[in-house]
């Protein structure tokens, strides 16, 4: 299939390179990233979408995105799907799909979750808002880019899915982290902190799968001195997404906004930028109530 790929950073890059290297032709585009092994470099986002089956771009935000598509849906060829793998606002992925809709061609909204790791291997997971026959399309590239893709419903749908799911890990990452905090106080040993809640009704991905106590549980960015897997800045756009949909649609989301002014704090006025969400942990240890 004749693909083109726009947005070629840490996310894109592995993606379009294991389009590639399934056999598929992709042609890159990118404002200062490399093309990636396999990937051939276009000049321009248009000339990578022109004749493609299937464009992707895979960009920092909603505005970025609407000022991608509004070039390259003029170059794209009759019944060609557009597909969208950012994180963007629901707004957006749907004025996205109304300008392609109409100039006569699909638009799907498919962010993904799984990270860079996820994308390196191809295990990524996509959540998929649009048509059916553009997913019927668009699914054997899922299934080489990732190990699921789930079509949600709707354009917008897999944006409302992403931040739904993204609202409740960064609530549940605080809840994980003040409650390891809270322990290292009563006294209580990590270890047995996580050998309990792991198996019992405080169990979560976050606890589980990501603890964010060094030497407890699985390896995890805890483990690597909170280097990112899943940065805290990422955490926090998508929090705001969250409470941007929440106000949009006038939805009580009390957590949520708890959790995104806390994420704000945490990297805009103390040291979170660059550290991975995870490092909430030692953030809390350094506190105290007051
Ligand atoms: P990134 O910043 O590494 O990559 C974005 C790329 O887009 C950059 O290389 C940039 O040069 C390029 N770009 C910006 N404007 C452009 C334009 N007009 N034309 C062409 N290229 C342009 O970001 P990333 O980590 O790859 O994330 C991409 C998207 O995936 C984001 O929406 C992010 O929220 C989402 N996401 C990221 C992760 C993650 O762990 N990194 C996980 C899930 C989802």
């Amino acid at each position: 299939m004749k693909i083109g790929f726009i947005g070629l950073g840490n996310m894109g890059a592995p993606m379009a390179a294991n389009l590639a290297k399934a056999g598929h032709e992709v042609a890159g585009f990118d404002l200062a990233a490399p093309c990636p092994e396999g990937v051939r470099k276009a000049a321009s986002a248009p000339e990578a979408a022109a004749g493609a089956a299937v464009v992707i771009t895979m960009l920092p935000n909603g505005a970025i995105l609407r000022a991608v598509a509004d070039q390259v849906i003029p170059a794209m060829a009759a019944g060609a799907v557009l597909c969208d793998c950012s994180t963007v606002d629901v707004e957006s992925a749907r004025a996205v799909a109304e300008h392609a809709a109409a100039a006569g061609l699909a638009a799907l909204d498919a962010p993904v979750s799984g990270g860079v790791g996820g994308a390196t291997a191809g295990t990524l997971t996509f959540m998929v808002g649009g048509p059916e026959t553009a997913f019927a399309t668009v699914e054997p590239l899922f299934a080489i880019m990732g190990q699921k893709a789930v079509h949600c419903g709707a354009a917008g749908a897999g944006q409302a899915a992403k931040i739904c799911n993204n609202m409740i890990l960064g609530v549940t990452m605080i809840a994980t982290c003040e409650a390891f905090a809270l322990a290292d106080k009563l006294g209580l040993d990590r270890a047995k902190m996580f050998d309990v809640v792991s198996t019992s009704s405080g169990y979560s991905w976050t606890m589980n799968a990501y603890c964010p106590a060094p030497g407890v549980g699985p390896k995890s960015p805890a483990d690597n001195d909170y280097k990112p897997g899943f940065a805290a800045e990422l955490m926090l756009k998508d929090l705001r997404l969250s409470q941007q949909a929440a106000e949009a649609v006038d939805a009580d989301t009390p957590m949520g906004a708890e959790a995104a002014a806390l994420y704000a704090r945490f990297v805009e006025e103390e040291d979170g930028r660059g550290m991975d969400f995870s490092a909430m942990l030692p953030r809390f240890e350094k506190r105290s109530r007051g």
